[in-house]
């Protein structure tokens, strides 16, 4: 009888051994794609959910902290495929009632394309936001302009970042806004006044996304010359678990040393079947398998989810 509680013992100590070094690894060998019974482990409990939602060719991530609803960027608002131009892209919409979403606390416009802030407007409308956040540079794009007018209408509130800015999610998540700095939404906004051309992607919201010892990177369409200031000013503070690939996984972004300071384990892309733009491009995927960083993306994995503890993550696509 002593014997065999001895055993059960050695073997009850051994689980529990395991189980705690699984949780410690800090999401190292959670599952990627796939569901949870092809032998990866149970997905990891909230607080934090991170949903890179499939919206087609553009952006849209829904992050939900218990305690607040953040949407950032909303995807287009009609399909940008030759065959469905005039279609309106209900993939969104369908995707937030599928999340069960009634109401947005913060919408962030990382910056003023359409493939990002197509769908602003509407959504301030139907779901109700309480605060608009965008970088203040006057864009005279009308899916900026809409969404402007749709926040005045609604009574939204808007708020201006900059590079400094810390937002607070809610349940210890905070977002540091990383860029773009005083300076480009200075001399942007004096160039526009001049009617001079800038660089649109130049002006995404880039920022850390943090609770505990998970961080995930988010870049809007940031391309290298952001890349290049953010190393010179950040550093190693850059190195994140997740990075949401810059420009839809484009090689204008996604610089060897960028990434290679990031470091994370894996590389989100949001990207359309069969884009017109070809991206992913092939450089960008050939460095992260370069350097060992797993990848999904939303045309063949549809809508990623992350979920986080604090400390384990999981990663996993919907196919
Ligand atoms: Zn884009």
């Amino acid at each position: 009888m002593v014997k065999k509680f001895s055993a059960y013992l050695v073997v009850m100590i051994l689980t529990l051994t395991m189980l705690v070094a699984g949780c410690g690894s800090g999401g190292k060998g959670a599952s990627s794609s796939g569901s949870p019974d092809n032998g990866a482990p149970a997905e990891v409990q909230g607080p934090l959910t991170v949903k890179v939602l499939d919206v087609g060719q553009g952006d849209a991530i829904l992050i939900n902290t218990g305690a607040q609803v953040i949407l950032i960027d909303t995807g287009d608002d009609k399909y940008r495929e030759e065959s469905r131009k005039n279609e309106e892209n209900t993939q969104l919409f369908a995707a937030l009632d599928k999340a069960g979403i009634t109401h947005i606390d913060k919408l962030i416009m990382t910056h003023a394309h359409a493939d990002h802030i197509g769908k602003a407007a509407k959504v301030i409308k139907k779901y109700g936001v309480t605060e608009l956040i965008h970088n203040g540079i006057p864009s005279a794009s009308g899916a900026f302009r809409n969404a402007l007018k749709a926040a005045k209408d609604q009574g939204t509130k808007q708020v201006k970042v900059k590079a400094g800015d810390e937002l607070d999610f809610g349940n210890g998540v905070t977002f540091e806004v990383l860029s773009p700095t005083k300076e480009i939404i200075a001399e942007d906004t004096k160039d526009l006044q001049a009617d001079k051309k800038v660089n649109v992607n130049n002006e995404s919201i880039v920022g850390i996304l943090k609770l505990g010892q998970f961080s995930m990177l988010l870049t809007g369409d940031a391309e290298k010359e952001i890349e290049k200031e953010l190393l010179a000013a950040y550093g190693d503070r850059l190195k994140c678990k997740i990075y949401k690939a810059p420009h839809h996984g484009s090689h204008t972004s996604s610089t060897k040393a960028y990434v290679e300071r990031v470091q994370p384990e894996y590389a989100i892309i949001s990207c359309g079947t069969n884009n017109s733009y070809g991206h992913p491009h092939k450089e960008t995927m050939q460095l992260f398998k370069k350097l060992n960083i797993k990848v999904l993306e939303t045309d063949k994995n549809g809508t990623v989810t992350v979920t986080t503890d604090g400390k384990a993550y999981s990663v996993k696509g919907e196919r």
